[in-house]
């Protein structure tokens, strides 16, 4: 039965792997083990270990909202959300902590003296 062209199944992102044995190709949750396709029976390839990463650094930063404790730069008033790798929701947030951590320093400079 070699007319299907059994192609070989990626990771695409972290949460997400490819069977590529459609058309389009299949985009199918980390969560199933296999090809959501009755007919189709490509299992999930082993996990490469960059990809493995991202979703480690994806996890640290988990809850995304913003690390400036008074932010209300997001939905409401509430703290703004952040991407991947960044701390912080906008560069005002960013000013804001290190002006904090600043005056938190001189007050124990002060303290100290
Ligand atoms: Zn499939
Ligand atoms: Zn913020």
């Amino acid at each position: 039965m070699s007319w299907i062209s059994q192609k070989k199944a990626y990771w695409k992102d972290a949460n997400h792997w490819v069977c590529p044995n459609h058309l389009p190709a299949v985009k199918i949750p980390s969560c199933l083990s296999h090809c959501w396709y009755s007919s189709c029976n490509t299992e999930m390839p082993k996990k490469p270990e960059s990809i493995a990463q991202t979703s480690k650094i994806l996890r640290i930063f988990d809850p995304a909202s913003c690390q400036w404790e008074k932010c209300t730069e997001g939905q409401g008033g509430r703290r703004g959300l952040i991407t991947t790798r960044k701390k912080y929701c906008s560069n005002k947030c960013r000013k804001n902590q290190a002006r904090f951590n600043y005056t938190q320093r001189k007050k124990r400079e002060k303290a100290n003296a």
